[in-house]
């Protein structure tokens, strides 16, 4: 995954490896970072047949006493530079599995293998506001008898027109009424369940090939990308692109159809569920939501159900993840934080359940307080199975290449020495040392930029 590192977690975690940053090659990203992280120690430039010491370079030396690197937060709210690189990369690593990617060596054949793009919903645990649309005109929110209440005196319809940015959306009629504690449940098994809907599509997919489970992959193997979005109501919903192929990527036989991929997903997805307790003993049966939507992405396509569309679309979702949540950005420390934020009641509520489940020691696998800011969702915003593209750190590693390539260009055209990373070797240690506060630090290696 994508190294994501916030200021709060790296001062739990201060001895994450780094490695050897390329000054030149990493300063136009950390000079666009809102929060580059801080690096001290020393590179060293050694020629491979001498053992000579061409080069050293310690951070001692920079104007500022540190070497600068790129946060990497995908959030665009937190760093807008580096959730830009990463919408990219997600879009990439995306778009090579569906597309192929030729420079690594993913093949364009892909694009005729059986794809399907499925959305995987949660369940209602309540109404909520909503916004009905059909037909081009906008519906009343729940039609209901006029003086109808719930138990709290609360009216269970709701005539109301929602607006698209209407504040109410995604908030419950009545939050007495609404079951926070499912709710909260639910998000915090919602990778659970996904791992379950996986292990039930590959025991469908056997089950047709008439193979055993285990010698399923000898003949076709499903790899998916998926991306978790917060709905306003602060539940996750799953975006997921599948993909059949043979073994090592190639085409799966001629059983393996789209046709066959789609109903295989919605199978799964129906039967899959887990069962677990709620804080008062009784069984809470985890499962989908009613509303599942499968449909086949088409190669090279314009428009809806598109490679390109659909990629695009994974691509924005990965990174605008949490903040449509009405959640945090970030982890919470206290019951009093919780109140303080500035996020809807609903929200709020959410946490609070989070904060307060998380003190039973029956959930405490489920970390409900640490990720009481994502509502109790655990999970990361995107996620792939090894097989379906590159990787994140492939991506990275092509990025710091190319960065480095021209910046020994930049060094050759000023005249300065450069090294030939073919008869040099590059060592050195570097750890970490604080993260930049842009309102405090400078944000790169500018001239500006106060000593630490
Ligand atoms: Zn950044
Ligand atoms: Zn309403
Ligand atoms: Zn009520």
């Amino acid at each position: 995954m994508h190294a994501h590192l916030s200021a709060a977690s790296t001062a739990t975690r201060p001895h994450r490896a780094f490695p050897v940053p390329d000054t030149a090659a990493t300063a136009p990203l950390a000079s666009r970072c809102s929060a580059p992280i801080r690096l001290v120690g020393e590179r060293l430039t050694v020629d491979r047949e001498t053992g000579e010491i061409v080069e050293r370079f310690a951070s001692a030396d920079a104007p500022d006493g540190v070497v600068l690197v790129a946060c990497g937060n995908r959030r665009a709210n937190r760093c807008p530079s580096c959730a830009t690189t990463y919408r990219r990369d997600a879009y990439s690593l995306v778009r090579a599995g569906l597309a192929g990617d030729q420079a690594r060596g993913i093949s364009s054949e892909l694009a005729s293998h059986p794809r399907v793009f499925a959305t995987l919903t949660a369940p209602s645990f309540g109404a909520v506001h909503r916004r009905v649309v059909r037909g081009g005109s906008t519906l009343p929110c729940h039609r209901g008898a006029y003086e109808a209440t719930c138990s709290h005196g609360r009216p269970i319809s709701c005539g109301v027109r929602h607006e698209e940015q209407d504040n109410s959306l995604g908030q419950p009629l009545c939050p007495d009424c609404y079951d926070y504690e499912g709710a909260v449940l639910w998000n915090a098994h919602a990778g659970a369940l996904w791992r379950r809907t996986t292990i039930a599509m590959s025991r469908l997919l056997a089950a047709r090939a008439g193979v055993p489970r285990t010698e399923i992959g000898d003949f076709v193997r499903l790899s998916f990308v998926k991306v978790a979005e917060f709905q306003t109501r602060g539940l996750v919903h799953l975006h997921v692109i599948l993909r059949l192929d043979g073994p090592d990527r190639s085409a799966p036989p001629s059983w393996a159809t789209t046709e066959l991929l789609a109903e295989i997903v919605a199978q799964a997805a129906a039967q899959s569920w887990l069962r677990i307790q709620r804080p008062d003993d009784r069984p809470f049966v985890v499962r989908w939501g009613s509303q599942l939507d499968v449909r086949p992405i088409r190669p090279n396509a314009a428009g809806e159900g598109s490679d390109v569309r659909v990629a695009g679309y994974l691509a924005k979702y990965a990174t605008k993840a949490a903040e449509n949540a009405g959640g945090a950005d970030r982890r919470l420390h206290s019951a009093y934080e919780i109140g303080q934020l500035a996020v809807t009641d609903h929200a709020r509520t959410m946490m609070a359940t989070c904060w307060a489940l998380g003190a039973d020691p029956r959930y405490e696998l489920l970390r409900l307080r640490a990720w009481a800011h994502m509502l109790g969702f655990r999970g990361h915003f995107l996620t792939k199975a090894r097989r379906y593209s590159v990787t994140f750190g492939v991506l990275r590693t092509a990025r710091v290449r190319f960065r480095t390539t021209l910046a020994l260009f930049a060094r050759a055209l000023a005249g300065e020495t450069v090294f030939d990373p073919a008869s040099t070797l590059v060592i050195g240690g570097f750890s970490f040392a604080g993260v930049s506060m842009p309102a405090i630090m400078g944000t790169g290696w500018s001239a500006e930029g106060s000593a630490p």
